[in-house]
């Protein structure tokens, strides 16, 4: 899969860190038509990131943290 790894922070603790791999818009398959002609995205949606592990610090799981990331507007 293409992508890079990257490390963010906890978004619950602050301390604890998060590996999560990120894959750009260009890389994504799907690709989007409206039946207006060309749609422009907005970049941020059509970005995609797995998080790969919780937080080890605060115990916080992959999926809680996925939510909150995304709750925060993080990712
Ligand atoms: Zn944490």
């Amino acid at each position: 899969m293409v992508g890079q790894y990257e490390e963010l922070s906890c978004p619950f603790c602050d301390k604890g860190r998060i590996s999560a791999l990120y894959i750009p818009s260009a890389f994504t398959v799907k690709r989007v038509r409206s039946g207006k002609g060309t749609a422009n995205m907005p970049r941020k949606s059509s970005e995609v990131w797995l998080i790969k592990s919780g937080c080890n610090v605060c115990g916080e799981s992959s999926e809680e943290v996925e939510k909150e990331l995304k709750r925060k507007n993080l990712i």
